[in-house]
């Protein structure tokens, strides 16, 4: 079904492979009106996107203030009102850490309709990547996704750094790699094995994607020494051991 007028659509890029949109996303992408998009969004979907659309790049440009989340609310709001089906692309899913929840309510306070089509989420999509599967049987019976980007000395920390030591199963940690020293710090500090592995996932499903592995005790001077930045993922837990290791283009996994 294509895009409604006057509706704005929350659509899920996936994690950064062009082929890991959904149809319906896709179909939206296709028929929308108004393209507002995020720099982690493969830049090939944009070819799908009517050459009589309104395109707006709202991600952070080099040498550019990136728009505040309340202009970009109040930009969707404005082509849904002008009558444009308008199709919000971001990276991975809408509602993982994409701040799509802001929007939808910007949309619901301006009695604006609005749709989510999930996506493809990066936190399971880029270790999976890797062959590193976020659950697996008799190994993990728990994942758990939270963010790195804050400094875990700060007073009132938002994760509670402790709490994720304790907490059985695997854990995800997204815009995590800045803070990594620090992250790994307090996990063992709040009791987990310095042994426990670790992965880092830098640019998963695209064709630039490279990891590495290694322990929390090694995983800092991993990262360091092969440069890993972002956008990449942190996977802590026994199930990045779990399958033989796949071929990374680092070579042999540390
Ligand atoms: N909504 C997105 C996440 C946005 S937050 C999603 O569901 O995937 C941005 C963070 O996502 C990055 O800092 C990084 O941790 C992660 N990320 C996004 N794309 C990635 C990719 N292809 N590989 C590894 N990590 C990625």
């Amino acid at each position: 079904m294509s895009a409604r007028p006057g509706t704005i659509y929350l659509v899920g890029a996936g994690p950064g492979d062009p082929g890991l949109i959904t149809v319906r996303g896709l179909e939206i992408l296709k028929t929308a009106a108004a393209v507002v998009y995020d720099r982690l969004v493969a830049p090939e979907l944009l070819n799908h996107v009517r050459p009589d659309a309104v395109r707006e790049f709202v991600g952070k440009a080099p040498g550019q203030a990136a728009r505040t989340q309340t202009e970009i609310s109040a930009l969707l709001v404005r082509l849904a009102r002008e009558g444009r089906a308008v199709c919000r692309l971001k990276g991975g899913d809408p509602f993982v850490f994409g701040r799509g929840g802001e929007e939808a309510l910007a949309a619901a306070d301006a009695g604006v309709p609005c749709e989510v089509v999930p996506g493809v989420t990066s936190a399971i999509a880029a270790p999976a990547s890797a062959g590193i599967p976020v659950t697996h049987r008799g190994v993990a019976a728990a994942v758990t996704i939270v963010t790195g980007h804050e400094d875990p000395a700060k007073a009132e920390p938002q994760v509670d750094w402790a709490a994720c030591a304790r907490l059985p199963g695997t854990l995800v940690i997204m815009m995590g790699v800045g803070t990594l020293a620090a992250t790994a710090a307090a996990l063992v500090a709040g009791g987990r094995d310095l042994n426990e592995p670790v992965a880092v996932i830098e640019r998963g499903t695209m064709p630039a994607q490279r990891w590495v592995r290694g322990t929390l005790a090694s995983i800092v001077e991993a990262v360091r020494r092969e440069g890993i930045g972002n956008p990449a993922v942190v996977v802590v837990g026994p199930v990045v051991g779990v399958l033989s290791p796949m071929p990374s283009p680092l070579g042999q996994p540390s």
